[in-house]
């Protein structure tokens, strides 16, 4: 399956990534995407980055030169079991997509499972967030037929994590479901240096194991980017 664009990458603003905002976008265009977002983690991840970094992305994005559509977005954290995330909601409307999941050390990965689900489920239904990242094989727990169900309900993708692929198994349960549902996914790299940008190999060989529809993989294509994200990839 041909990916068009990358929505799911890191650089040094995350606290703990390896490459600048213009090598990732580099990397990109010479990987043959036609679009990467640039999601960087939130002050909800010890070493993320700050709201003015955020609030200045889209400007920092239009003034790379690389030719390949720069999208300006964030890896965020839930704060609270009511689904809030961690910064304010004038930091996520200065950006174009708002991606969040669970990581180590942030206030969701010290609840119990009940807590956790009921705060991830409140955050896609309120849609607060527009991908929910690495639902599978995440830090945490939580219960997943529930979350997916909520997802699909939404109209929230969910990620199918290039860098997250060793449990096979537990992800083919994952694209079962999420056919059954109906949900729509995203394949994403979570690159953490640039090489790793565009890489998707082994994402999309479990995709064609488990016979994946692929109209459901909304990132196959611009056009359907563009009708799921309201995200055009015309460079700017
Ligand atoms: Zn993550
Ligand atoms: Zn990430």
């Amino acid at each position: 399956m041909n990916i068009v664009a990358d929505l799911h990458t890191h650089t040094v603003a995350s606290g703990h990534a390896a490459d600048t905002i213009r090598t990732v976008c580099e990397k990109a265009r010479q990987k043959g995407l036609d679009g990467v977002a640039i999601t960087d983690h939130g002050p909800g991840v010890p070493g993320g980055a700050n709201p003015i970094y955020f609030m200045a992305l889209k400007r920092m994005l239009r003034g790379i030169e690389t030719p390949v559509r720069k999208i300006a977005g964030i890896e965020e954290d839930i704060s609270n079991v009511k689904g809030d995330l961690t910064l304010d909601d004038e930091v996520h409307r200065s950006l174009e997509i708002v991606t969040a999941g669970c990581h180590p050390y942030t206030w969701i990965a010290e609840q119990p499972m009940k807590v956790r689900t009921d705060a991830i489920i409140n955050a896609v239904t309120r849609k607060n967030i527009q991908i929910l990242t690495h639902p599978v094989a995440s830090f945490c727990d939580f219960d997943l037929p529930a979350v997916i169900g909520a997802c699909t309900d939404a109209g929230v993708a969910l990620e199918l994590n290039e860098s997250k692929t060793e449990d096979v198994g537990t992800i083919l349960k994952f694209l079962e479901m999420c056919a059954k549902s109906g949900a729509r996914i995203v394949l994403s790299s979570d690159a953490h240096v640039a090489e790793e940008v565009g890489i998707f190999h082994r994402g999309a060989s479990i995709l064609k194991t488990a016979r994946f529809p692929e109209e459901l993989v909304i990132n196959r294509s611009a056009d359907a980017i563009e009708s799921f994200f309201g995200i055009g990839l015309q460079v700017q």
